[in-house]
């Protein structure tokens, strides 16, 4: 190896480049959060981007919303549009974790290549695993807390048979290229938490 090695997945430099999968209800937005902020780099969450265009009844946001309170997934095109403009922001560019995205194989390969365009790669995908019975109850309690109007009971068990087919094979596809850390998303907020934070200095 010679001093022009440029590698940037050298095992010596923190992982910051990272996904958040699990399904609906595991806990991916408290988590990345806490350990973004750690890591200070920005969640990306398009979820809440899409949350924010709702609000604000921009154009994105009428679209977006037609989707999500039936449980589907906003078209690609679009998701992958607004994830492109996200990353090219300066605070994304020494690292992100992305919570919610990539959801289907499609902007698996958007990804990809947006980030060959960057000229980086992931380092990490952090999976969140939990039972599914279990994380009804807690979406049941959250859409009555927040009032969010995707997370009745119906639309719910739509989100997690969509999660199933369109979302948990990307698990594969990480796996086979060594990234996916699994960590209990059973466990109290604080102890997922720190396994993550374990996932994440054990690379
Ligand atoms: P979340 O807050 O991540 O559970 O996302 C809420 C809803 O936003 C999803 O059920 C989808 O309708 C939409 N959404 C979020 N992320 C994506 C994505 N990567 N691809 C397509 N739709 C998404």
């Amino acid at each position: 190896m010679t001093s022009t090695d440029t590698s940037t997945s050298s095992s010596s430099s923190p992982a910051r480049r990272l996904l958040i999968v699990g399904p609906p209800g595991a806990g991916k937005g408290t988590q990345a959060v806490r350990i973004a902020e750690e890591l200070a780099i920005p969640a990306i969450s398009t979820g809440d981007i899409f949350r924010a265009n709702v609000s604000g009844q921009t154009e994105l946001g009428v679209l977006a919303k037609s989707y999500m309170d039936k449980g589907e997934y906003v078209p690609d095109s679009v998701t992958n549009d607004m994830v492109r403009s996200r990353l090219a922001e300066d605070d994304a560019q020494e690292g992100f974790l992305l919570d919610g995205y990539p959801r289907t194989l499609e902007q698996v390969e958007a990804l990809d290549g947006m980030l060959a365009e960057l000229g980086t790669d992931l380092d990490m995908v952090l999976l969140l695993v939990v039972e599914t019975e279990a994380v009804i109850g807690r979406l049941v309690a959250r859409g009555a807390e927040q009032g969010r109007s995707d997370d009745t009971e119906e639309t719910i068990r739509h989100r997690l048979d969509v999660y199933a087919e369109q979302t948990a094979p990307l698990i594969d596809v990480y796996e086979k290229r060594g990234l996916v850390r699994r960590v209990d998303g059973m466990a109290s907020i604080d102890e997922v938490t720190a396994a993550l934070r374990e996932a994440l200095a054990d690379r």
